[in-house]
């Protein structure tokens, strides 16, 4: 593979950012391999600056639902950049675009637009603190909400009580206000609620797990743990960024029929495009500013070609039927990959939903953060060494889904499958 540009276009990005890169896991440091430089994607494809196609499974970490470079989403934003790329006042399509987001989540019966998933959630925090004027905050170990202080918190070794910074550059004093739980264990969310009583504002969760590789709730899990909410009188957030308009139209809450006090979203509602929305129960978000005592703002908030591109991405998932269409393709490869993995039962776990998948180096269940850290790390080094080489970009990481689009035709799977077909034999026997 040809990779002279790509490497210079990395030495002069190493000297001007920090790990080469704007957000970590692009820099490959997991997996031990030079980052992709990429050029240019269209549908299932990537390209490099090199000229190189793959097969990609990053969907831009989600966004693209409907593969890259879909025409009526094009349209959308070269139509819309022609009148203006921001004004700072309201416009008609943002209240379209909450509109169409309170159509497929009722629970988000106002909404406010923000410019990413980590503000969506930074903010639905604030907010649940203000309402019910309590402070504490109770997360799921492995479960990402964005990079705001107050959630980036692992537990602390020992007492399950205390939590610790899982960064630099956070004060200790903001993580203790975020409690950390086991996911899929509902005593470990008990415990914090009786030695925290009516101190927690709120429980904060990725309703299917999709930041520390796929991780699907167990029956009952999420019902109990709104359940515990209501007792508790706190409220129950869902970080839909991934799994909103993804995992069904109406994401997980949808899916699974449940209805939360406040849900974030982000990713796919933008296209591609920077955005973030939270939205809840009325009597909630009546406590955001300027109506009520939460302070929020954003001066690109709302950004009208953002906003296009979310409105004809909505539009373009109804009109394809996208969410069954990349669901499919997501059951083929699942189908023809499960006779090839059957004999690795104690190697390796599958876990996918809808068309979020993720392969673990680890035998049988993965429910939780402790699982997925016994994957072996450098089997999957490898795996991901031999797939790209073989044309199919994955995320560079065990922790991450694999993405798949409506754009995902049987022949790139049936690619796919050969290629991790390979890559398995050649990691494990
Ligand atoms: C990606 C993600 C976020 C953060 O969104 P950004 O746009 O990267 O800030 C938050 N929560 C979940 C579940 C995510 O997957």
């Amino acid at each position: 593979m040809k990779n002279t540009r790509s490497l210079n276009i990395l030495r002069q990005a190493e000297i001007l950012m920090p790990g080469g890169v704007n957000s970590p896991v692009r820099a490959f440091k997991s997996v031990g391999l030079s980052p992709l430089i990429i050029k240019k994607a269209h549908e299932s494809k990537i390209y490099d600056v090199d000229e190189n196609e793959y097969i990609d499974y990053v969907m831009s970490y989600g966004p693209m639902l409907l593969g890259h470079g879909d025409a009526r989403v094009i349209k959308a934003i070269s139509d819309t950049a022609k009148n203006g790329f921001g004004f700072g006042a309201t416009t008609e399509t943002e209240v379209e675009l909450a509109g169409l987001v309170n159509k497929y989540f009722p629970s988000m019966e106002m909404i406010r637009l923000v410019n990413s998933g980590t503000e969506a959630v930074m903010s639905a925090i604030r907010l649940a603190r203000g309402f019910t004027k309590r402070d504490k905050i109770i997360k799921f170990e492995g479960c990402y909400h964005g990079h705001s202080d107050s959630m980036l918190v692992k537990a602390g070794s020992g007492a399950l009580t205390t939590s610790i910074p899982s960064s630099a550059g956070i004060p200790v004093n903001s993580s203790l206000d975020t409690l950390v739980a086991v996911y899929n264990d509902l005593e470990t969310v008990k415990d914090l609620f009786l030695n925290h009583k009516r101190e927690v504002a709120a429980v904060i969760i990725e309703p299917v797990a999709a930041n520390m590789g796929v991780v699907l709730p167990k029956d009952g899990f999420l019902e109990g743990l709104m359940d515990l909410c209501h007792e508790n009188d706190s409220l129950i957030i869902f970080d839909e960024v991934i799994t909103g308009f993804r995992v069904s139209h109406s994401g997980a809450q949808g899916l699974f029929g449940l209805k939360p006090d406040i849900t974030c979203l982000g990713k796919i509602i933008g296209g591609g495009l920077p955005i973030g929305a939270f939205g809840g129960r009325r009597d909630i978000m009546e406590y955001l500013s300027p109506i009520g005592p939460v302070y929020q703002a954003g001066t690109l908030s709302g950004n009208p070609i953002c906003v296009a591109a979310g409105i004809a991405t909505i539009k373009a998932i109804e009109e394809d039927d996208a969410v069954s269409k990349a669901n499919e393709a997501s059951q083929y490869l699942i189908k023809n990959l499960k006779d090839e993995i059957k004999g690795f039962d104690d190697k390796i776990t599958m876990n996918g939903i809808a068309s979020l998948l993720t392969i673990f180096f680890k035998g049988r269940d993965v429910n939780n953060f402790r699982d997925v850290m016994k994957s072996d790390a450098i089997l999957f080094k490898k795996f991901f060494g031999i797939m790209l080489n073989e044309g199919i970009f994955i995320a560079p990481s065990q922790y991450e889904a694999m993405f798949l689009s409506s754009k995902h035709s049987k022949h790139d799977i049936d690619k796919t499958v050969l290629a991790i077909k390979k890559a398995i034999k050649e990691v494990l026997c």
